[in-house]
């Protein structure tokens, strides 16, 4: 599609590159069939196509209309459109490219800018979400209370300290610490440096960890975004041994992670940093299919995050780890349900479609009667685990639990 750009936009760097990908879209509607708000909405205009197009009439008109924001906000960014797309169209560095337009000439509503600022600064208080996940897991017991959070809160499950001799270590990783993660399920972690230590592989963390920036960019607000990722790239660079794997437990943060050379122009001081980085960064399914695991097998339903699939191209490496160690696999929801619903900010800011997603994912994830829901990702985690009676846990921890080495 030819794009004739705005004089507006004529100067702006990112306005090339969104050409270009508009370029890059011949319209054929392919994506349209695996996009969650289109399959519930029924509206072009809730499809990658039409999303599209109108990416393409903002740049053209040169402003945001009312239209553009209220369609742009309802993508998921869970990039099933990607997949299904034969042109190799970057839809979602496209659509990272308007929120950042829309974020700096579209006068949002007082209510739209009060909740994305409020939650932009609690999510990246880790004391604050500490506090708040410790004080929700105490106060479970007030059911009431709990139906009305946007969120689960997921028992955190104990888990069994691995020994190993320190000088039998074969080798150092690093484990991402998250920011809602260490507050919310810090069992996760434990879990995954348990097994790591059984199997002979030293585990450090980051001391004072910076958000990875997913939060900010997504929300297009990509200066304070660069900004966490380039504090995160200089922590690593500053504390963490040349070459070390650095292991994610949240997929929503390694997709981000594994993209940072996207965030950063050729131009940039820490644009070779960012690439460098980047491709040491793994999903902790990536290291731990490397092992051999055997458990106590518990019949279980797997949800695979989009951002671990369609963003990283994993999506049955978890199954097939969780399989080969001896877990009873339920078919679990239909492959074309591409997303939860959870989508970082997405439950808070589009409640009615977030619910309906989780809804129908947890509907699919109940079939067959599991005794456990696991998932792969913080924010899927705790949104399911809102949606349904069965345990949630990230598969890490089950894995952990019933390790039987
Ligand atoms: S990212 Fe997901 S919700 Fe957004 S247009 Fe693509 S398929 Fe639809
Ligand atoms: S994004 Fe891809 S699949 Fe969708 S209309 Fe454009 S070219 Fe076709």
């Amino acid at each position: 599609m030819k794009t004739s750009l705005h004089p507006r936009f004529e100067n702006l760097p990112e306005a090339a590159r969104a050409e270009t990908i508009l370029r890059s879209c011949v319209h054929c509607g392919f994506c349209t069939s695996g996009c969650p708000t289109y399959q519930l909405l029924g509206d072009e205009n809730d499809s990658p196509r039409g999303r599209i197009a109108l990416i393409k009439e903002m740049f053209e008109v040169g402003e945001v209309k009312e239209a553009h924001s209220t369609h742009l906000d309802r993508c998921l960014t869970c990039r099933s459109c990607e997949t299904h797309c034969p042109s190799g169209v970057a839809y979602t560095e496209l659509l990272d490219i308007a929120k950042g337009i829309m974020a700096d000439t579209h006068a949002r509503s007082l209510r739209s800018r009060l909740s994305r600022g409020v939650l932009r600064r609690i999510l990246s208080a880790q004391g604050l979400l500490k506090t708040g996940f410790k004080a929700l897991r105490t106060l479970r017991f007030l059911k009431w209370l709990i139906r009305w959070l946007p969120v689960g809160i997921p028992r955190v499950p104990k888990i069994q300290q691995a020994t190993h001799k320190t000088e039998a270590f074969s080798q150092t990783v690093v484990i991402l610490e998250g920011c809602v993660q260490q507050a919310a399920t810090p069992s996760v972690n434990e879990a995954l440096r348990a097994l790591l230590t059984s199997q002979a592989v030293a585990t450090i963390s980051i001391q004072g960890e910076a958000c990875c920036g997913a939060l900010n960019y997504h929300l297009g607000e990509h200066d304070q975004g660069r900004q966490d990722m380039r504090r995160l790239l200089h922590q690593v660079r500053d504390q963490v041994p040349q070459g070390a794997l650095i292991v994610s437990t949240a997929s929503g943060c390694g997709v981000t992670l594994k993209d940072y050379a996207k965030f950063f122009s050729p131009s940039d001081p820490d644009y070779a940093l960012a690439i460098e980085i980047s491709g040491r960064v793994i999903d902790v399914v990536e290291i731990l299919q490397r092992y051999t695991w055997n458990v106590e097998p518990r019949r279980i339903a797997v949800h695979t995050p989009c951002t671990l699939s369609h963003g990283q191209g994993l999506g049955e490496a978890a199954k097939q780890l969780l399989l080969g160690a001896g877990f009873e696999l339920t078919v679990g929801a239909p492959a074309s349900l591409a997303c939860c619903g959870s989508a970082g900010t997405y439950s808070v800011l589009q409640p009615a479609l977030s619910k309906q997603l989780r809804d129908q994912m947890v509907a699919g994830l109940e079939r067959d009667a599991p005794e456990v829901i696991v998932t792969a990702n913080v924010g899927c985690h705790l949104h399911l685990a809102a949606g349904t009676a069965i345990p949630v846990m990230h598969w890490v921890e089950l894995l952990c639990q019933q390790s039987q080495q």
